[in-house]
C-alpha cells in the first residue's frame, strides 16, 4: 500500500520546511511540490530537483518523470493549466471523473508508486499545499493518505507576502499596502476553509506553525505519530538535522541541509509601521479563533 503524508496549506506557511524535516527521517522521502509535475511539460530539464542536480539527470525522477510525458502526450495541458485545477475542484467535490479526469487520476497514482518505488522510503511526504490537489491523492486506489494541514498566523503570513516589496523607512519599519493586505487574509481563508474541508474527509491533523516552532521536539512527536514514521528526539533542542531532498519545486529552502535551527518569526511585529502593524491586527483578528474559524466555516 502506498503511503503519503500530504501538507495543506496556504503558500508562505512553512510547508518546504516541514516536509524537509520529515524528509530526513528514515524510510521517508520528501518530493516537494509534485502537483507542478503536471503543469508543464517543457521546463523539466531547466528546473533544479532538492539534490542540486538538473532533474532530468537526477536518478531519482528518471521513471516518475516519464508518467508525467506520457500525461502530456496525451492530454495537452500547456497554457491550459486551469482545465486541470478544474478538474481537481470537480474530483475534490466528489464528481464522477470524466475520461480526461481519469488519465489524470491514473497518472498520479503511476507517478506516486514510482516515486516509492524510486525512493525505496516507506512514505512520501508530498507539499504542494492545494488541497484540491490533495483530494485527487485521496482517489488513489488503496493508498493511505495523511493530511496535514499547516496554518500559520494570518498576520505572518500578510507580512511574507508584501515584505519583498517593502520600501524601508529610514526606521527600518515598511508600511503594507492595506488593500493588498485584505485581499492577502481573503485568500488566507478561502485556502485554509479548503484545506478544512480537505482535513474533515479522511484522516488529518491540524499543525500551528508557531507552536511548531516555539515547541519543535513535542509538536514533530505529535506529527510523526499520527503520520507513523517512528523518530527518537526529532527537534530536540530545537535544532533539526536536514538531509538531502529530492524534491520537485517549492522554496529555496529545499536545498539547505545540515543543522537548522528553529524559531519564531516575528517579524510582522518588529518591520510594520505602527500604523500598519495596528490595521494589521485589526484586520485579521477575525481569523485568529483559527480552529473554530475554519470549522463553521466548512
Ligand atoms: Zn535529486
Amino acid at each position: 500500500m502506498l503511503q503519503i503524508v500530504y501538507i495543506a496549506a496556504a503558500p508562505r506557511s512553512g510547508t518546504t520546511l516541514l516536509g524537509n524535516i520529515l524528509g530526513s527521517l528514515p524510510s521517508v522521502a520528501h518530493v516537494g511540490e509534485l502537483d507542478l509535475v503536471w503543469r508543464n511539460p517543457q521546463d523539466y530539464d531547466e528546473r533544479l530537483c532538492g539534490c542540486g542536480h538538473p532533474l532530468a539527470i537526477c536518478p531519482f525522477w528518471n521513471d516518475a518523470l516519464d508518467v508525467a510525458r506520457s500525461f502530456h502526450s496525451q492530454v495537452d495541458v500547456s497554457g491550459h493549466y486551469n482545465q486541470v485545477l478544474a478538474w481537481e475542484r470537480r474530483i475534490a467535490h466528489g464528481a464522477a471523473p470524466s475520461a480526461q479526469e481519469q488519465v489524470y487520476l491514473e497518472s498520479i497514482t503511476e507517478m506516486y508508486r514510482r516515486v516509492t518505488e524510486a525512493s525505496g522510503a516507506r512514505v512520501i511526504v508530498d507539499s504542494s499545499k492545494r488541497p484540491h490537489y490533495g483530494a485527487c491523492l485521496r482517489r488513489i486506489p488503496s493508498a493511505d493518505v495523511r493530511v496535514l494541514h499547516l496554518v500559520r498566523d494570518p498576520r505572518a503570513f500578510v507580512y511574507s507576502r508584501q515584505s519583498r516589496l517593502k520600501a524601508a523607512r529610514p526606521d527600518g519599519r515598511f508600511a503594507l499596502d492595506m488593500p493588498r493586505a485584505a485581499l492577502d487574509l481573503y485568500r488566507w481563508r478561502r485556502i485554509n476553509r479548503e484545506a478544512a474541508g480537505l482535513a474533515r474527509r479522511g484522516a488529518s491533523m491540524r499543525v500551528q506553525y508557531e507552536r511548531l516552532m516555539a515547541d519543535p521536539e513535542r509538536v514533530l512527536g505529535e506529527i510523526a505519530a499520527f503520520s507513523n514514521l517512528e523518530v527518537d528526539g526529532l527537534g530536540q533542542g530545537g535544532a533539526v538535522d536536514l538531509a538531502t531532498s529530492h524534491t520537485f519545486k517549492g522554496n529555496k529552502n529545499r536545498f539547505q541541509t545540515g543543522e537548522v535551527r528553529l524559531a519564531e518569526d516575528l517579524r510582522w511585529e518588529r518591520e510594520l509601521t505602527p500604523l500598519s502593524e495596528g490595521a494589521l491586527r485589526v484586520l485579521a483578528a477575525p481569523l485568529l479563533a483559527w480552529p473554530l474559524a475554519l470549522e463553521a466555516a466548512g
